[in-house]
């Protein structure tokens, strides 16, 4: 569908667009642009010093553009007069082939070249804190095990019912909305489309949810593990292959284990192949690693994996398939970046397709109780760069998310994580002062 921005604009009431596109580090960048020029900006993109944010590109480099994407446009439900608009990064004439959302395109296409239409559905988990990030906002919110907690989430049934009324508005067909396994921590849940819709959505999810915290005086945030000893932000995905011509689902198949079908396993056994090595984009920032491996939270489990193994219907492992036709990747976390989730995702699976990989068989035990019964089953990477090593280790997996991409994102990573590692922390005061 190719919507005419500028007419948008008239039948709609729009003052203003947000050209927005996500950088290597899942920020989410803007332009406000009156509807008046909003016909040229169609046309020839919104120009940015691409340099300013997080990509690998020099203060010397011509200007980068984005360009609208008019099928991805959402009205803000709370501001009517403002309409976002997702965009894809030009240079020069040419798609800029490290930006996430160009890197999506591209994977989404070589499924959509198989007669394949990859369709998920995420799980966002966020915390509510006090507007200077520090604590719970919510005092009362104490319980040791405050899971679906029933009053807790009444108490902030104005904010989660406004967010879960827009979504409704748009489309989106949301279905259930939580008080999570942490203090503070919810999730709200709609239903699962292609693989770039979904990562639009994601990411207009995740400004809605932090622009309606800060109107109800509150901070939310995404980030992995933002209280130790807690169950941290997850960011489950769950998967779906469809045959675009029939309109099938090419995952299920009754008569097979679990329901899965041979190319639901095969796409599986792509995504166990390059577990370790993928961990690098779900779980891309230094604090993701305090949420996968870690031990035992308040609540009695971390609910976040520490190998890679799969299952059935049980939350202890890397995979679950929790019914036929579809399973839940339970690695990434609240940091991810909502474009390159979902390319991740197609590039490992179509790369388990074309090999016909197979993903070993299930494993049933509860992983938190007994994981040491799997000594065998890869481990997930224990740090950041752990994780850059090990991706870049993978030259099957570098390849499929496209060579610039890979390069580029890795030199920022391993930039930042020597950044990290120039931080003095308490720690080492408290564990190296007296040596
Ligand atoms: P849970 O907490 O049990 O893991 P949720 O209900 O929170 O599950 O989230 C399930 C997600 O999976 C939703 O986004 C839902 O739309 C999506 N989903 C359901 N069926 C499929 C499918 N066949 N393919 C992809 N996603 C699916
Ligand atoms: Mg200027
Ligand atoms: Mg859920
Ligand atoms: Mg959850
Ligand atoms: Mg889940």
């Amino acid at each position: 569908m190719m919507t005419n921005l500028a007419t948008f604009a008239r039948e709609n009431g729009i003052k203003y667009f947000m050209i927005s596109y996500t950088d290597l580090f899942g920020s989410q960048r803007t332009k406000l642009v009156p509807a008046s020029a909003i016909g040229d900006m169609q046309k020839g993109g919104a120009g940015f010093a691409g340099f300013a944010t997080w990509f690998d590109l020099t203060p010397a480099h011509p200007d980068m553009l984005a360009m609208p994407d008019p099928s991805a446009v959402i009205q803000l439900p709370w501001k009517k007069e403002v309409a976002w608009v997702a965009a894809s990064c030009m240079m020069e004439g040419t798609d800029l082939a490290q930006a996430p959302r160009n890197v999506l395109q591209k994977l989404v296409k070589e499924a959509a070249d198989m007669g394949l239409t990859v369709k998920t559905g995420i799980e966002p988990e966020f915390h509510l804190l006090n507007p200077d990030g520090t604590t719970i906002a919510d005092t009362a919110d104490t319980a040791t095990k405050p899971c679906y907690d029933q009053l807790a989430i009444m108490r902030r049934y104005d904010m989660i019912s406004e967010i879960c009324d827009y979504m409704a508005e748009l489309g989106w067909e949301p279905y259930q909305n939580d008080h999570e396994d942490a203090n503070g921590q919810f999730e709200m849940n709609w239903i699962y489309d292609d693989a770039l819709l979904t990562a639009d959505r994601h990411s207009f999810f995740k400004f809605m949810v932090h622009t309606m915290a800060e109107k109800y005086g509150l901070r939310a945030t995404f980030m992995p593990k933002p209280i130790m000893g807690l169950t941290g932000n997850g960011c489950h995905a769950h998967i779906s292959v469809w045959d675009t011509k029939t309109g099938d689902n090419a995952f299920a198949d009754d008569d097979k284990e679990l329901g899965l079908s041979e190319r639901g396993r095969h796409f599986l056994g792509g995504i166990m192949k390059h577990a370790s090595a993928l961990a690098f984009i779900t779980n891309p920032t230094v604090n993701s690693y305090k949420r996968i491996n870690a031990p035992r939270t308040a609540s009695g489990a971390t609910w976040a994996p520490n190998s890679v193994t799969w299952t059935g219907n049980n939350r202890t492992h890397m995979v679950r398939v929790p019914g036929p036709g579809r399973f839940e990747l339970r690695l990434p976390d609240g940091a991810v970046n909502p474009y390159l989730l979902q390319a991740v995702i197609i590039a490992a699976g179509l790369s388990g397709l074309k090999s016909k990989a197979d993903p070993g068989p299930r494993s049933d035990i509860d992983m938190y109780a007994e994981a040491c019964d799997v000594k065998d089953a890869p481990k997930l990477p224990l740090n950041l760069l752990d994780a850059i090593r090990t991706y870049d280790a993978d030259k099957e997996l570098k390849a499929a998310m496209g060579e610039e991409f890979s390069a580029a994102y890795m030199k920022l990573k391993t930039n930042e994580w020597n950044s990290y590692c120039s931080h003095l922390s308490q720690w080492e005061r408290d564990n190296t002062l007296n040596i």
